[in-house]
């Protein structure tokens, strides 16, 4: 069998990429997915979505996906399920305090308004959370959540209304290459020849990357999610709230909330739910939100984050392996950025730049020339805190 690209990885960004570049007129794309469509971390998201971010290509990514979501459901016929609960970053750390300033004060450069407020405040306006530790936070009212398996399921009908071939159950276990450039991927049971491979495996992609000779430093990161019970006491909208420096997050869900247990590195790419772990998240839950402390916990899960050294995305052609693209390690925030992504990178493929946002910050070799980012907001940042 040909393809013109095979795309390894059926997650949200792997699906939005074969939809934008199907949509631009290529023709014969193949997506390989081990498991299912959306099984990797995609269908183990939040859909958190948020503008309030440190560095100004992530705020462009964000802005761009807004964009795509405002017209998702006339694009695509479904409804992207857009909830604009707002995001509260909370901070117990001064330097953190300064950094929300900060970024309130660059997105009102992008037209974006960010409140920034006192504890006393944040306890006025939400007298469910506990504020005595607390130095500063900061509220956007436009961000909020999205929905994974709608923007896949979008992706997917999209990608495959256009002619691309989504193969579930294909797991790829090999990629050829010969003088300098891919040739072939394999997969358990056929050999696919192909000018072109992106690998949007997100956190599993150090292993495509190992299979075609490329370091690709993407570290997976078990993250786990409880779901609790009603909590009568606490009242009003919820917006999502975030401890910025502890990666801690809470939101309402249903009748219920939800909240985050620890995050562990996960080497070997599994993440299964640990048990043991309630009564942390438990305790993280009930410092912040009292009220939580006898909630009910009625499940939970586990997913991986796609965690790169410096909490960005890498993006663009590997140098050296012609024809070898990545689209990966979105560090716990790829389905927010997942349509604009898609978007740049069918225009990488295409036309060898990106010309809707410049990802010359986000391309491979900056590790290599230590040109790396900084995102205090993100989840790297807080692992490592
Ligand atoms: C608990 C949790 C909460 C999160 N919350 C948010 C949030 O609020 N907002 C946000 O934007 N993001 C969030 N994220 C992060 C987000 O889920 C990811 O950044 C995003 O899903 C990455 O999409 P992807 O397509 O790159 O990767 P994935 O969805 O992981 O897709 C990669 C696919 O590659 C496949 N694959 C791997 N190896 C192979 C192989 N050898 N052959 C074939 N296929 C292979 C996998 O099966 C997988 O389906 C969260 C993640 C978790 C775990």
């Amino acid at each position: 069998m040909r393809a013109e690209i095979v795309i390894i990885g059926a997650g949200v960004v792997g699906l939005s990429t074969a939809y934008h570049l199907a949509r631009a007129g290529l023709r014969s794309i193949l997506v390989l997915e081990r498991g299912t469509v959306g099984s990797g971390s995609t269908g183990r998201s939040l859909g958190g979505f948020r503008v309030d971010f440190s560095t100004e290509v992530n705020i462009r990514f964000s802005l761009e996906s807004m964009k795509a979501l405002e017209g998702f459901a006339e694009e695509f016929g479904v409804d992207p399920d857009l909830r604009r609960i707002g995001y509260l970053m909370l901070t117990t750390g001064e330097e953190l305090a300064v950094r929300l300033r900060e970024n309130a004060s660059r997105l009102a450069r992008f037209g974006v308004e960010v409140e920034v407020l006192r504890p006393a405040e944040i306890g006025a306006r939400w007298p469910y959370l506990s504020t005595g530790d607390l130095v500063s936070g900061t509220f956007c009212a436009r961000d909020g959540t999205v929905g994974p398996s709608e923007l896949t399921r979008g992706y997917a009908a999209g990608a495959r209304r256009h002619g691309v071939t989504i193969r579930e159950g294909a797991e790829v276990v090999g990629i050829e290459v010969s003088g300098g450039r891919v040739t072939a991927v394999r997969t358990r049971t056929e050999r696919v020849s192909t000018p072109r491979v992106l690998c949007a495996a997100g956190a599993w992609s150090a292993w495509i990357g190992r299979m075609a000779g490329v370091e690709i430093p993407v570290m997976p990161v078990r993250r786990q999610v409880f779901v609790t019970g009603p909590c009568p006491a606490i009242r009003g909208l919820v917006p999502q709230v975030v401890e910025v420096g502890k990666g801690w997050v809470f939101r309402r869900e249903g009748a219920g909330f939800l909240i985050y247990g620890p995050q562990d590195p996960a080497p070997d790419g599994v993440a299964t739910l640990d048990w043991g772990s309630v009564g942390w998240a438990v305790a993280a839950a009930a410092h912040r939100v009292p009220a939580l402390a006898d909630a009910e916990v009625l499940g939970g899960w586990a997913g991986l984050y796609d965690i790169s050294p410096d909490s960005h995305a890498i993006l663009g052609l590997v140098p050296g392996l012609e024809g070898f693209y990545v689209a990966t390690g979105f560090s716990g925030h790829g389905i927010m950025h997942s349509p604009a992504a898609g978007k740049v990178m069918a225009e990488v493929i295409l036309t060898g730049q990106a010309t809707t946002i410049d990802i010359a910050p986000l391309t491979i070799e900056r590790f290599g020339r230590g040109a790396l980012l900084e995102e205090p907001m993100t989840a790297h940042h807080q692992a490592k805190g």
